[in-house]
């Protein structure tokens, strides 16, 4: 965390938490800041007068003088002892309050509550339909594809199993979405479902606190993931990386584990909230320059792969109050749900900026330090086999941390929703759309079953 910035900004971070409805306290983190560089001072004042006074005990001395730096030196072990408790325990307080503040806000952000959100595009049609529609739900039981009852008993309330032409639906999203990635420049990539609890809260995530969406192990400090984000943030921690290897763009098929505490109500019907299920997510380690730049390339590749699924839906720029802590901006896309009849937000796109790399220690060599670095290596190598000559070499190259974006390339259960639902014929069945169909075994359309 910055706390330098917090200290010498601390009225805007004020108004930052305010408009990001965050109970964080800046002025108390800048107060803790100022207490423990004070008391940093005091500790290093203290640690040079013992070692003068070791100094001192050296030389040859009268025996009360000696007997004198003795308690004088006593007196300092205490003094310092107590210091250093008490730097230990201000670091604490200083890291915990810390970690509450949210990330800095993007100007252009609308700021209040989801009415504010601006729509930025709205894209496609919405189907007009000239016969009395079924939600998924009832269109899942009725062509057998969709099974939230032996989910309940096997696993419990809101778990499912997905049957026949429903399962090759994810399978088929899940393949289609990476032949899109990867063909974008993405690295496609598995990862761990459970993770460690200090990534989560690397990645401004609070797996310990009330109301926390997180599942935790018992008796563990594992975590089940809730996204991707947090295993693929997790690759590059305490790395330093060359600005040449920049940007990193990762996409990985995980699965999400979610407790959804206190979510109820039509917006939570069926497949739309469950606590598991299966998503492509898209991770981004930049330098500062190309985030904003790479956010909107994550946007208009979602875009491009919800327009080609036929979706019909609307691209937000979320106001402040719906970014959550780690986002600095967030575009989310809704698309339209006949089931609800509204839209219903299917993917979202965060630029973290700097925030997840602090705390993960992720950063780069800027080129120009890399290239002076190679002069330097270079110059003091004198010659011999590639080795470097004693005394030349290493410059000592500022290094700084990068930026991470996420943005989910394909969380399936709502795409199987507005498939099924947007899809759907007079006859009952659900026509599959033309991208995924290479993918679906040479099912085009899902029938009634005989
Ligand atoms: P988030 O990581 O919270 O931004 O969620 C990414 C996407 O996952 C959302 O846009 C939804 O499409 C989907 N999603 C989130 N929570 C759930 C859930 N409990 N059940 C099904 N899909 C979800």
């Amino acid at each position: 965390i910055d706390f330098k910035f917090v200290r010498d900004n601390v009225e805007a971070v004020a108004a930052n938490c305010t408009a990001r409805l965050s109970s964080a306290d800046p002025h108390l983190v800048a107060q803790l800041y100022e207490q423990y560089v004070a008391a940093q001072q005091e500790t290093d004042k203290l640690r040079a007068a013992r070692n003068e006074n070791s100094s001192a005990m050296k030389g040859k001395l009268e025996p009360e003088a000696r007997a004198a730096l003795i308690e004088k030196g006593k007196a300092i072990k205490e003094a310092l002892e107590g210091l250093e408790a008490r730097l230990v325990a201000l670091e604490d307080e200083l890291q915990r309050e810390g970690q509450r503040l949210p990330n800095m806000t993007h100007p252009d952000v609308p700021v209040g509550g989801e009415d504010v959100s601006v729509q930025l595009a709205l894209v496609g049609q919405r189907r007009s339909f000239d016969f009395p529609t079924k939600d998924h739900l009832q269109l899942g039981e009725e062509l057998d594809l969709i099974d939230f009852e032996t989910g309940g008993v096997v696993s419990g309330a809101k778990f499912y199993y997905l049957r026949n032409e429903a399962a090759l639906l994810e399978l088929a999203l899940v393949n289609y979405t990476m032949q899109k990635v990867v063909a974008a420049g993405f690295t496609p990539m598995m990862t761990p479902d459970l993770v460690r609890e200090s990534v989560f809260e690397k990645c401004g995530f609070q797996p310990r606190a009330q109301n926390t969406q997180i599942y935790s192990v018992k008796d563990s400090a594992m975590c089940l993931t809730g996204t991707a984000e947090i295993p693929l943030g997790g690759v590059c921690m305490d790395k330093i990386l060359a600005e040449s290897q920049l940007p990193m763009k990762m996409a990985a098929y995980g699965h999400c584990f979610r407790t959804e505490a206190g979510a109820a109500g039509s917006a939570s019907k069926g497949l739309y909230r469950v606590h598991q299920f299966s998503k492509v997510e898209m991770f981004v380690v930049c330098t500062p320059e190309q985030s904003e730049a790479l956010h909107q390339q994550l946007l208009d590749l979602e875009v491009q792969m919800f327009t080609e699924l036929g979706l019909h839906f609307q691209v937000l720029d979320m106001a402040s109050h719906d970014l959550g802590a780690p986002a600095y901006r967030k575009y989310d896309i809704e698309a339209w749900m006949p089931g609800m009849e509204r839209y219903g937000e299917i993917s979202s796109a965060s630029n973290c900026t700097d925030y997840q790399s602090r705390r993960l220690n992720i950063r780069y060599r800027p080129a120009a330090d890399e290239a002076a670095a190679a002069a330097a290596a270079d110059a003091g190598s004198g010659g011999g086999k590639g080795g470097k000559k004693k005394g030349g070499g290493k410059a000592k190259v500022p290094t700084q941390f990068v930026h991470t974006l996420n943005a989910t390339a394909c969380a399936v259960p709502r795409m199987i929703v507005a498939i099924l639902e947007n899809n759907q014929q007079a006859d009952g069945s659900v026509v599959i759309p033309e991208v995924l169909r290479p993918f679906m075994m040479g099912i085009d359309v899902i029938r009634p079953k005989k």
